[in-house]
């Protein structure tokens, strides 16, 4: 199987059996909704921030699209659910890194990025490190989708949505300048 058909099969489980789906009551969680008329996705996105402990205690998503959107959607729930809001601002950053890397370059300094073509077999470490990506498991998936510009919304929606609820629960930004 290649490495192709691994992420075709990773994105088709999610899009069939998609994780974290439902509502959450909100209050307490942030509802947030995304809609990318593009495609016709939608995602209504529910975040539960813990106060004590100051994690995403729970996440659920709800929503309908084509598979690139509602797949991108589930693994994101999973990677996020239990990070801290930093940490998943973090990710958030990685992922859009990923998803952008041969749009335009997200990091000044990742030149390298520009040499990672799109057979990928001898470059990983270097490559990957170039756009800060690496170690994004599952959602290395979704990379084949750069080279579909027109779907790249669809796979950001649920993350961009996700942003916008962490704003919203009021967590400090990563970055705050
Ligand atoms: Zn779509």
């Amino acid at each position: 199987m290649s490495l192709e058909d691994l992420y075709r099969e990773i994105i088709l489980d999610h899009y069939r059996n998609p994780r974290n789906r439902g509502e959450l009551p909100s209050p307490p969680s942030v509802r947030m909704e995304g809609f990318n008329p593009l495609c016709g996705d939608e995602v209504v996105l529910y975040v539960l921030v813990d106060e004590e402990s100051g994690r995403i205690a729970d996440i659920r998503v709800g929503g309908q699209g084509c598979s690139i959107s509602q797949s991108s959607a589930s693994m994101m729930t999973q990677a996020v659910k239990g990070c801290t809001p930093d940490e998943a601002r973090r990710l958030i950053h990685r992922f859009k890194a990923m998803m952008s890397i041969h749009e335009h370059q997200l990091d000044g300094e990742s030149a390298g990025a520009a040499t990672e073509g799109a057979d990928g077999g001898d470059d990983d470490g270097v490559g990957e490190r170039a756009g800060s990506t690496g170690d994004l498991g599952e959602l290395e998936a979704l990379r084949g989708v750069v080279r579909f510009p027109v779907r790249i919304k669809c796979a950001t929606l649920s993350w961009n949505a996700l942003s916008q609820a962490l704003d919203e629960a009021g967590s400090p930004a990563l970055s705050d300048r």
